[in-house]
């Protein structure tokens, strides 16, 4: 019987599982893929307090690191069933079954969809800029989105396609810092 249980080992999972190791409870942390989540899909991260900037995947692996130093248990395992018995929790996942009497759910969220996406099929979608860059080698790409996320991850693509658009469906809310060097590629 753990005394808590963690979903997720994004940054919010891992944080808890680091302070409710550190208030002495039996933790648990449990991820499907790798830990770090939504982190490793972008290639730099600006500003994160005590690194200028610093890849996705470099900082998903300090933190994970972290997590470790910290002797915090850990499973890759996927989390499919979760149950209140009482006054505990039955988690189940695809090769365990475990009891606690807390649980954090930090699972994150799924991107969001466009409504046009059905009748786009046939194009080459992708969610994941730093997974999939190297698939639109001189390829004509168009990055949906006016943001921070959209700026960064075309800058990145810039260096794979042959050309690159960026489409915005209101305003531009990009850090101006971005636009610039968007603008200057
Ligand atoms: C392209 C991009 C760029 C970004 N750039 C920045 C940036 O520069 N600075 C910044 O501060 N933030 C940035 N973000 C946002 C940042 O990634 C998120 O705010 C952060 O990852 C949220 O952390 P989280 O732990 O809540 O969720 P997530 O990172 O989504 O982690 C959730 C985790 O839960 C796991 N999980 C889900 N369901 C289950 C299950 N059933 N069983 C087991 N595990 C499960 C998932 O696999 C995942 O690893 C960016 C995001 C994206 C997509």
């Amino acid at each position: 019987m753990y005394d808590c249980i963690i979903v997720g080992m994004g940054p919010g999972g891992m944080s808890a599982g680091i302070y409710a190791k550190r208030s002495g409870l039996n933790t648990l942390l449990l991820e499907k893929n790798a830990p770090g989540g939504l982190i490793n899909t972008t290639n730099l991260v600006d500003n994160y307090l005590g690194f200028d900037n610093i890849t996705g995947p470099d900082l998903s692996f300090k933190m994970f690191e972290h997590v470790k130093n910290n002797g915090v248990e850990y499973k890759i395992e996927e989390v499919t069933k979760i149950k209140k018995e009482k006054d505990t929790f039955k988690i189940e996942t695809n090769k365990n079954i475990y009891e606690a009497k807390t649980i954090i759910l930090a699972g994150g969220r799924q991107p969001k969809k466009m409504p046009l996406e059905e009748n786009l099929k046939k194009l080459s979608i992708s969610r994941c800029s730093i997974c999939d860059a190297p698939l639109y080698k001189e390829k004509e790409v168009v990055v949906i989105g006016g943001g921070n996320s959209a700026f960064e991850e075309g800058i990145y693509l810039s260096d794979f396609a042959s050309t690159l658009t960026i489409i915005a469906r209101s305003q531009i809310k990009a850090d101006e810092e971005l636009i610039n060097e968007a603008k200057k590629i």
